[in-house]
């Protein structure tokens, strides 16, 4: 039979390969894209170079994969880039990833991973616990990430709104329910809605107010309005940190609503959730009296994805939503001390996710996660007092390190003069930048979200940006 396991000679042998190949990758990749231009077919055909007809060498397999790897990713590692809110992962969290594949740990029952289950309690105690939800009202659990995360929020409100949901399905609710949230929202929102059978009708998208999120006026007549129909209101989301323009909903406005007209509160804090360990956290005032909260690890918290929170202060809700029995799993001595995680969530087979924020955690300690944080939101001031000292302008108003400008030369003209001064600064690889539309323009948007970013790398953004408008070469 093969040696499916490797001798110990050759697993010593490309392991320490795929370190240095790795480790000077890591240290600095020398482009956020080795090779811009993509070409589909050309990287099918890399994609099928090796055969599973006959068997391949270990190291020619392992060593073409990291080179296609850095070769055709956009690499977030790199301290240029400014896209969306995927960060350079620490290193303790990708040693947390290997250490987790070498034992393999089974987390759908507690038994089979005390340890590291109680790990994750351990974590959900303490984000609960920092997002200023009561001792003994604190629970959650670890999702693949944000999509994941709301989309648990969606059905737990159900469970908690309509209790025959469960049992006999969304056909027996006599109501349409509703469910609230800002024009600005994220769209997993709607992927939620479809996958639980409640559809988009059930999703209602209210305006935002300019920079302060939701429009809480509209929100509290589209509720009443829609209470007269005949609908059945049942949640709101407000999202802390949109994904286009960084905006933070007026949380404790919502918590307020939610409480006069008794809807599940839930906040997306996918990205901007984490400046909770910041002294900034006052920026999510309210969020405390939320029913739920999504928290994005793998966004601001630095660590490989998949990995996020998802937090709530009802802590019976979850085992509500997720109770099934079955006869094969293994049943724990003390059900009341311990949770399995199968019949908590929407996972059963489930990875140790919990330890890539541990051991981060547990060397650096939240001081550690605040200064690296605090770092990016500087980061976010430095790049805006740039831009504007070198004549652009920023479009959005975001208390994040998100920002949406533009130039006035650009401001005249259409959008794709936009797109391709962005394509032209992306392929110079020193950075990555995205574009967003607001009101009608399309503004160029950076993100802060790598903690090795420095003033020396915006200062040479914001120079590569200069040279495009000074040359008009898009115009051209
Ligand atoms: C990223 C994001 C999501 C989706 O999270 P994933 O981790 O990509 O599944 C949801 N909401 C907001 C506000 C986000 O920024």
């Amino acid at each position: 039979m093969i040696n499916f396991d490797l001798s110990q000679e050759l697993r010593e042998q490309i392991l320490s390969l795929s370190k240095h190949q790795l480790d000077p990758f890591y240290a600095q990749p020398s482009k956020t894209q080795q090779k811009p231009h993509l070409n589909p077919l050309a990287i099918k055909a890399i994609a099928k170079q090796f055969s599973f007809e006959k068997a391949n060498d270990p190291e020619e397999v392992v060593n073409a994969v990291i080179q296609n790897l850095k070769d055709y990713t956009v690499h977030t590692t790199h301290s240029g880039y400014l896209g969306l809110f995927n960060p350079r992962a620490n290193y303790l969290s990708i040693l947390a990833d290997l250490i987790t594949a070498y034992i393999n740990p089974q987390l759908a029952a507690w038994s089979h991973a005390a340890y590291a289950n109680e790990i994750e309690r351990l974590v959900i105690q303490e984000f609960g616990n920092k997002f200023g939800y009561q001792q003994d009202e604190i629970d959650g659990t670890f999702c693949t990430g944000g999509a994941e995360s709301n989309l648990t929020a969606i059905l737990c409100a159900l469970q908690y709104y309509f209790p025959a949901y469960p049992e006999e399905g969304i056909l027996a609710l006599p109501k349409r329910p509703i469910i609230y949230c800002s024009s600005e929202s994220h769209h997993s929102i709607l992927k939620a809605a479809k996958t639980v059978g409640l559809g988009k009708a059930s999703v209602k998208s209210i305006p935002v107010e300019g920079n302060n999120g939701i429009n809480l006026q509209l929100l509290k007549q589209v509720i009443q309005a829609d209470r007269k129909q005949g609908n059945q209101p049942f949640m709101v989301i407000g999202t802390a940190g949109t994904t286009g323009t960084g905006i933070i909903d007026n949380l404790s406005g919502i918590a307020s609503l939610c409480k006069t007209f008794k809807l599940w509160f839930h906040v997306d804090a996918a990205y901007g959730g984490a400046i909770i360990v910041t002294k900034h956290k006052d920026l999510l005032k309210g969020i405390e009296q939320s029913d739920s909260i999504t928290l994005d690890l793998h966004k601001w918290f630095s660590i490989p994805m998949g990995a996020s929170l998802f937090l709530t202060s009802k802590t019976s809700i979850l085992q509500k939503t997720f109770q099934v029995s079955t006869a094969y799993m293994p049943a724990d001595g003390d059900q009341v001390a311990t949770i399995d995680p199968y019949i908590h969530s929407i996972q059963w087979s489930r990875r140790f996710i919990g330890l890539k924020i541990y051991l981060p955690l547990a060397v650096f300690g939240w001081k550690g996660y605040a200064e690296i944080i605090a770092h990016q939101f500087n980061m976010g001031i430095v790049l805006k007092n740039l831009l504007h000292e070198n004549g652009w302008v920023i479009i959005n108003s975001s208390p994040l390190p998100v920002l949406c400008f533009s130039h006035p030369v650009l401001l005249k003209k259409a959008q794709s003069f936009t797109t391709e001064l962005v394509e032209r600064v992306n392929s110079t690889g020193e950075t990555w930048l995205s574009t967003y539309p607001i009101n009608n323009h399309l503004t160029i948007r950076a993100c802060i979200t790598n903690y090795n970013t420095k003033k020396v790398d915006l200062e040479k953004i914001v120079h590569l940006l200069n040279v495009q408008i000074l040359q008009k070469a898009p115009f051209s």
